[in-house]
Protein backbone atom coordinates (compact mmCIF):
# COMPACT_ATOMS: atom_id res chain seq x y z
CA UNK A 1 0.00 0.00 0.00
CA UNK A 2 1.06 3.41 -0.44
CA UNK A 3 -0.10 6.54 1.57
CA UNK A 4 0.91 8.70 4.12
CA UNK A 5 0.16 8.66 7.62
CA UNK A 6 -1.64 12.21 7.65
CA UNK A 7 -1.60 15.45 5.03
CA UNK A 8 1.19 16.94 7.86
CA UNK A 9 3.35 14.32 5.58
CA UNK A 10 2.34 16.24 2.39
CA UNK A 11 4.20 19.36 3.25
CA UNK A 12 7.42 20.20 1.12
CA UNK A 13 8.87 17.98 -2.37
CA UNK A 14 7.21 20.91 -4.29
CA UNK A 15 7.66 20.53 -8.34
CA UNK A 16 10.28 23.05 -10.29
CA UNK A 17 7.56 23.58 -13.71
CA UNK A 18 9.31 26.44 -16.73
CA UNK A 19 7.74 29.24 -17.29
CA UNK A 20 7.17 29.30 -21.18
CA UNK A 21 5.23 32.23 -22.16
CA UNK A 22 5.51 35.20 -20.23
CA UNK A 23 9.42 35.13 -20.46
CA UNK A 24 9.30 36.91 -23.68
CA UNK A 25 12.75 38.77 -24.01
CA UNK A 26 14.66 36.40 -21.99
CA UNK A 27 17.47 34.08 -22.86
CA UNK A 28 17.74 32.48 -19.49
CA UNK A 29 15.63 29.50 -18.35
CA UNK A 30 13.14 30.68 -15.57
CA UNK A 31 11.76 27.79 -13.25
CA UNK A 32 9.09 28.48 -11.06
CA UNK A 33 8.93 26.56 -7.72
CA UNK A 34 5.38 26.05 -7.07
CA UNK A 35 4.39 26.36 -3.68
CA UNK A 36 0.48 25.82 -3.43
CA UNK A 37 0.97 22.21 -3.67
CA UNK A 38 1.37 21.87 -0.18
CA UNK A 39 -1.58 20.33 1.92
CA UNK A 40 -2.49 24.27 3.05
CA UNK A 41 -2.06 25.73 -0.44
CA UNK A 42 0.74 27.87 0.42
CA UNK A 43 4.84 27.94 1.41
CA UNK A 44 3.72 28.33 4.44
CA UNK A 45 3.14 24.66 5.75
CA UNK A 46 6.74 24.18 5.90
CA UNK A 47 7.37 26.98 8.55
CA UNK A 48 4.30 25.85 10.43
CA UNK A 49 5.27 22.27 10.96
CA UNK A 50 8.54 23.36 12.19
CA UNK A 51 7.74 25.98 14.39
CA UNK A 52 5.18 23.99 16.21
CA UNK A 53 8.07 20.85 16.70
CA UNK A 54 10.38 23.30 18.39
CA UNK A 55 7.74 24.51 20.33
CA UNK A 56 7.27 20.82 21.73
CA UNK A 57 10.56 20.34 22.27
CA UNK A 58 11.23 23.80 23.99
CA UNK A 59 8.22 22.76 26.61
CA UNK A 60 6.51 25.98 25.29
CA UNK A 61 3.66 24.56 23.29
CA UNK A 62 1.79 22.09 25.65
CA UNK A 63 -1.55 19.17 25.37
CA UNK A 64 -4.43 20.84 24.44
CA UNK A 65 -2.48 24.80 24.27
CA UNK A 66 -3.88 26.74 22.02
CA UNK A 67 -2.05 28.62 19.37
CA UNK A 68 -2.02 32.78 18.60
CA UNK A 69 -0.51 34.13 15.86
CA UNK A 70 -0.85 37.52 13.43
CA UNK A 71 -0.96 36.16 10.12
CA UNK A 72 -2.31 37.39 6.89
CA UNK A 73 -4.09 33.62 6.28
CA UNK A 74 -1.15 31.48 5.11
CA UNK A 75 0.81 30.62 7.95
CA UNK A 76 -2.56 30.65 10.23
CA UNK A 77 -3.54 27.62 7.02
CA UNK A 78 -0.31 25.80 7.69
CA UNK A 79 -0.50 26.08 11.60
CA UNK A 80 -4.31 24.89 11.94
CA UNK A 81 -3.64 22.25 9.95
CA UNK A 82 -0.63 21.04 12.31
CA UNK A 83 -2.36 22.36 15.60
CA UNK A 84 -6.02 20.43 14.63
CA UNK A 85 -3.99 17.04 14.31
CA UNK A 86 -1.74 17.39 17.12
CA UNK A 87 -5.02 18.70 19.11
CA UNK A 88 -4.14 22.41 19.66
CA UNK A 89 -6.62 25.10 19.61
CA UNK A 90 -6.02 27.97 17.19
CA UNK A 91 -6.79 31.65 17.32
CA UNK A 92 -5.22 33.71 14.39
CA UNK A 93 -5.20 38.12 14.29
CA UNK A 94 -5.69 39.41 10.88
CA UNK A 95 -5.90 42.88 9.17
CA UNK A 96 -8.60 43.41 7.33
CA UNK A 97 -7.19 43.77 3.95
CA UNK A 98 -7.04 40.17 3.82
CA UNK A 99 -9.68 38.41 1.85
CA UNK A 100 -12.97 37.20 3.50
CA UNK A 101 -11.79 34.24 1.87
CA UNK A 102 -8.67 33.73 2.94
CA UNK A 103 -10.14 34.20 6.58
CA UNK A 104 -13.25 31.56 6.14
CA UNK A 105 -10.63 29.38 4.81
CA UNK A 106 -8.96 29.49 8.58
CA UNK A 107 -12.50 29.03 10.28
CA UNK A 108 -13.25 25.63 7.98
CA UNK A 109 -10.06 24.34 9.42
CA UNK A 110 -11.60 25.16 13.26
CA UNK A 111 -9.64 28.31 13.74
CA UNK A 112 -11.18 31.74 15.46
CA UNK A 113 -10.04 34.52 13.56
CA UNK A 114 -10.08 38.42 14.99
CA UNK A 115 -10.21 41.02 12.14
CA UNK A 116 -7.95 44.74 12.56
CA UNK A 117 -7.66 47.37 10.89
CA UNK A 118 -4.36 47.96 8.27
CA UNK A 119 -4.57 51.14 8.55
CA UNK A 120 -2.58 52.18 12.02
CA UNK A 121 0.23 52.13 13.56
CA UNK A 122 1.66 48.94 14.62
CA UNK A 123 2.23 49.93 17.83
CA UNK A 124 -1.85 51.00 17.92
CA UNK A 125 -3.62 48.88 20.69
CA UNK A 126 -6.01 48.01 17.44
CA UNK A 127 -3.47 47.16 15.24
CA UNK A 128 -2.87 43.29 14.60
CA UNK A 129 0.56 43.10 16.40
CA UNK A 130 -0.45 44.77 19.31
CA UNK A 131 -4.21 42.52 19.37
CA UNK A 132 -2.34 39.41 19.05
CA UNK A 133 0.30 40.22 22.30
CA UNK A 134 -2.86 40.75 24.67
CA UNK A 135 -4.92 37.31 23.38
CA UNK A 136 -1.35 35.69 24.06
CA UNK A 137 -1.26 37.06 27.66
CA UNK A 138 -5.02 36.79 28.48
CA UNK A 139 -5.36 33.17 27.34
CA UNK A 140 -4.48 30.66 29.38
CA UNK A 141 -1.91 27.72 27.97
CA UNK A 142 -1.00 30.33 24.51
CA UNK A 143 1.68 30.35 22.65
CA UNK A 144 3.06 32.67 20.03
CA UNK A 145 4.81 31.43 17.58
CA UNK A 146 5.82 34.71 16.18
CA UNK A 147 6.62 34.07 12.68
CA UNK A 148 8.67 37.60 12.13
CA UNK A 149 11.68 36.28 14.77
CA UNK A 150 11.28 32.58 15.16
CA UNK A 151 14.43 31.46 13.66
CA UNK A 152 12.80 27.91 12.70
CA UNK A 153 10.84 29.93 9.98
CA UNK A 154 14.14 30.95 7.90
CA UNK A 155 15.79 27.07 9.28
CA UNK A 156 12.96 25.48 7.74
CA UNK A 157 13.54 26.97 4.42
CA UNK A 158 17.51 26.37 5.19
CA UNK A 159 17.12 22.48 5.49
CA UNK A 160 14.04 21.68 3.31
CA UNK A 161 13.31 24.64 0.42
CA UNK A 162 17.14 25.65 -0.29
CA UNK A 163 18.34 22.19 -0.66
CA UNK A 164 15.38 21.08 -2.89
CA UNK A 165 16.24 23.94 -4.98
CA UNK A 166 20.05 22.59 -5.42
CA UNK A 167 18.76 18.79 -6.05
CA UNK A 168 15.95 19.96 -8.59
CA UNK A 169 18.68 22.02 -10.84
CA UNK A 170 21.51 19.36 -10.30
CA UNK A 171 23.66 22.99 -9.00
CA UNK A 172 22.58 24.80 -11.84
CA UNK A 173 20.69 27.32 -10.26
CA UNK A 174 22.15 30.79 -11.15
CA UNK A 175 19.57 32.88 -9.44
CA UNK A 176 17.08 32.53 -6.99
CA UNK A 177 13.83 35.47 -6.87
CA UNK A 178 11.35 35.51 -3.81
CA UNK A 179 8.93 37.80 -2.50
CA UNK A 180 10.15 38.80 1.06
CA UNK A 181 7.43 39.07 3.99
CA UNK A 182 8.70 37.78 7.03
CA UNK A 183 12.05 37.37 5.15
CA UNK A 184 12.05 33.70 5.92
CA UNK A 185 12.15 32.21 2.84
CA UNK A 186 14.79 34.36 1.43
CA UNK A 187 16.87 34.09 4.39
CA UNK A 188 16.60 30.41 5.05
CA UNK A 189 17.41 29.05 0.76
CA UNK A 190 19.34 32.49 0.26
CA UNK A 191 21.78 31.36 3.39
CA UNK A 192 21.79 27.73 1.88
CA UNK A 193 22.53 28.50 -1.92
CA UNK A 194 25.09 30.78 -0.96
CA UNK A 195 27.12 28.32 1.13
CA UNK A 196 26.65 25.03 -0.93
CA UNK A 197 27.39 27.29 -4.18
CA UNK A 198 30.37 28.95 -2.81
CA UNK A 199 28.68 32.47 -2.76
CA UNK A 200 27.73 32.45 -6.78
CA UNK A 201 23.91 32.03 -6.52
CA UNK A 202 22.66 35.32 -6.62
CA UNK A 203 19.69 35.93 -4.17
CA UNK A 204 17.07 38.46 -5.16
CA UNK A 205 14.09 39.59 -3.18
CA UNK A 206 11.26 41.13 -4.59
CA UNK A 207 9.28 43.76 -2.93
CA UNK A 208 5.70 45.83 -3.01
CA UNK A 209 6.24 49.87 -3.70
CA UNK A 210 6.18 51.70 -1.03
CA UNK A 211 7.22 49.13 2.04
CA UNK A 212 10.79 49.75 3.71
CA UNK A 213 12.41 46.69 2.18
CA UNK A 214 13.20 48.68 -0.93
CA UNK A 215 13.56 52.00 1.03
CA UNK A 216 9.38 52.98 1.58
CA UNK A 217 7.87 54.14 4.76
CA UNK A 218 5.02 51.16 4.61
CA UNK A 219 2.93 53.21 3.06
CA UNK A 220 -0.25 50.55 2.10
CA UNK A 221 -0.31 48.56 -1.29
CA UNK A 222 -2.38 45.92 -2.22
CA UNK A 223 -0.22 42.72 -3.00
CA UNK A 224 -0.83 40.58 0.76
CA UNK A 225 1.64 38.57 2.00
CA UNK A 226 4.87 40.43 1.42
CA UNK A 227 6.69 43.64 1.74
CA UNK A 228 6.17 45.30 5.58
CA UNK A 229 6.58 48.27 7.37
CA UNK A 230 9.04 47.04 10.09
CA UNK A 231 12.34 45.19 10.12
CA UNK A 232 11.60 41.57 11.22
CA UNK A 233 14.70 39.70 13.09
CA UNK A 234 13.47 36.70 10.85
CA UNK A 235 15.52 38.64 7.91
CA UNK A 236 19.15 38.50 7.49
CA UNK A 237 19.34 41.08 5.10
CA UNK A 238 23.33 40.21 4.53
CA UNK A 239 21.81 37.37 2.40
CA UNK A 240 20.12 39.42 -0.13
CA UNK A 241 21.96 41.07 -3.34
CA UNK A 242 19.31 43.00 -4.44
CA UNK A 243 16.02 44.20 -4.09
CA UNK A 244 13.52 44.46 -7.15
CA UNK A 245 10.83 47.11 -6.44
CA UNK A 246 7.65 46.18 -8.45
CA UNK A 247 4.01 48.12 -8.22
CA UNK A 248 0.50 46.66 -7.55
CA UNK A 249 0.12 47.10 -10.66
CA UNK A 250 2.87 44.97 -12.61
CA UNK A 251 2.41 42.21 -9.83
CA UNK A 252 -1.03 42.18 -10.51
CA UNK A 253 -0.56 41.98 -14.45
CA UNK A 254 1.96 39.28 -14.22
CA UNK A 255 -0.84 37.37 -11.96
CA UNK A 256 -2.93 37.13 -14.51
CA UNK A 257 -0.96 36.20 -16.70
CA UNK A 258 0.27 33.53 -15.16
CA UNK A 259 -3.19 31.97 -15.10
CA UNK A 260 -3.92 32.99 -18.51
CA UNK A 261 -0.57 32.02 -19.82
CA UNK A 262 0.80 29.31 -18.01
CA UNK A 263 -1.66 28.00 -16.31
CA UNK A 264 -0.67 28.65 -13.30
CA UNK A 265 -3.98 30.43 -10.73
CA UNK A 266 -1.45 31.93 -8.27
CA UNK A 267 -1.64 34.63 -5.77
CA UNK A 268 -0.65 38.07 -6.10
CA UNK A 269 2.80 38.06 -4.54
CA UNK A 270 3.56 35.70 -6.87
CA UNK A 271 2.82 38.16 -10.21
CA UNK A 272 5.37 40.54 -8.14
CA UNK A 273 7.90 37.85 -7.69
CA UNK A 274 7.42 36.64 -11.00
CA UNK A 275 7.73 39.91 -12.46
CA UNK A 276 11.11 40.64 -10.97
CA UNK A 277 12.40 36.98 -11.89
CA UNK A 278 11.50 38.05 -15.63
CA UNK A 279 13.30 41.51 -14.95
CA UNK A 280 16.49 39.13 -13.27
CA UNK A 281 16.05 36.77 -16.80
CA UNK A 282 16.27 39.42 -19.67
CA UNK A 283 19.39 40.71 -18.08
CA UNK A 284 20.86 37.34 -17.53
CA UNK A 285 22.72 35.28 -20.11
CA UNK A 286 21.37 31.74 -22.07
CA UNK A 287 23.10 29.53 -19.66
CA UNK A 288 21.25 31.51 -16.50
CA UNK A 289 18.63 29.49 -14.16
CA UNK A 290 16.78 31.78 -12.70
CA UNK A 291 14.29 30.29 -10.07
CA UNK A 292 10.84 32.03 -8.57
CA UNK A 293 9.37 31.13 -5.89
CA UNK A 294 5.76 30.98 -5.92
CA UNK A 295 4.06 31.35 -2.61
CA UNK A 296 0.26 30.41 -2.93
CA UNK A 297 -2.67 29.93 -4.79
CA UNK A 298 -4.89 32.23 -6.71
CA UNK A 299 -8.33 30.79 -5.30
CA UNK A 300 -8.08 33.03 -2.36
CA UNK A 301 -8.11 35.85 -5.02
CA UNK A 302 -10.65 35.52 -7.26
CA UNK A 303 -13.09 38.39 -5.95
CA UNK A 304 -10.00 40.91 -6.14
CA UNK A 305 -6.70 40.72 -8.58
CA UNK A 306 -9.51 37.86 -10.53
CA UNK A 307 -12.38 40.18 -10.56
CA UNK A 308 -12.17 42.77 -13.52
CA UNK A 309 -14.18 45.40 -11.47
CA UNK A 310 -11.94 45.22 -8.68
CA UNK A 311 -8.38 45.97 -10.77
CA UNK A 312 -10.82 48.62 -12.17
CA UNK A 313 -11.79 50.60 -9.27
CA UNK A 314 -7.93 51.14 -8.34
CA UNK A 315 -7.03 52.02 -11.78
CA UNK A 316 -5.43 48.79 -12.82
CA UNK A 317 -6.58 47.90 -15.84
CA UNK A 318 -6.05 51.54 -17.17
CA UNK A 319 -2.64 51.56 -18.67
CA UNK A 320 -3.15 55.73 -18.02
CA UNK A 321 -4.02 54.36 -14.46
CA UNK A 322 -5.12 58.32 -13.02
CA UNK A 323 -5.86 56.34 -9.54
CA UNK A 324 -3.65 55.39 -7.54
CA UNK A 325 -3.45 52.82 -4.45
CA UNK A 326 -2.76 55.67 -2.34
CA UNK A 327 -5.68 57.78 -3.46
CA UNK A 328 -8.12 54.97 -2.88
CA UNK A 329 -6.93 54.30 0.20
CA UNK A 330 -6.06 57.66 1.93
N1 LIG B 1 3.59 35.57 -0.28
C1 LIG B 1 2.57 35.26 0.52
C2 LIG B 1 1.20 35.12 -0.07
C3 LIG B 1 2.80 35.08 1.90
O1 LIG B 1 1.77 34.77 2.71
C4 LIG B 1 4.11 35.26 2.40
C5 LIG B 1 4.35 35.13 3.88
N2 LIG B 1 4.07 36.32 4.62
C6 LIG B 1 5.15 35.60 1.53
C7 LIG B 1 4.83 35.73 0.18
C8 LIG B 1 6.54 35.94 1.98
O2 LIG B 1 7.28 34.89 2.54
P1 LIG B 1 8.26 35.18 3.76
O3 LIG B 1 7.41 35.50 4.96
O4 LIG B 1 8.99 33.88 3.94
O5 LIG B 1 9.18 36.29 3.43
Amino acid sequence: MDYYESVVDLIGGTPLVRLNKVTEGAEALVLAKVEYVNPGGSVKDRIAVRMIDDAEKAGLLKPGGTIVEPTSGNTGVGLAIVAQQRGYKCVFVCPDKVSEDKRNVLRAYGAEVVVCPTAVDPADPRSYYEVSDRLVREIDGAWKPDQYSNPANPRSHYETTGPELWKQTDGRITHFVAGVGTGGTITGVGRYLKEVSGGRVKIIGADPEGSVYSGGTGRPYLVEGVGEDFWPSAYDTSVTDEIIEVSDKDSFAMTRRLALEEGLLVGGSCGMAAEAALRVAREAGPDAVVVVLLPDGGRGYLSKIFNDEWLARYGFLTTSGETTVADVLA
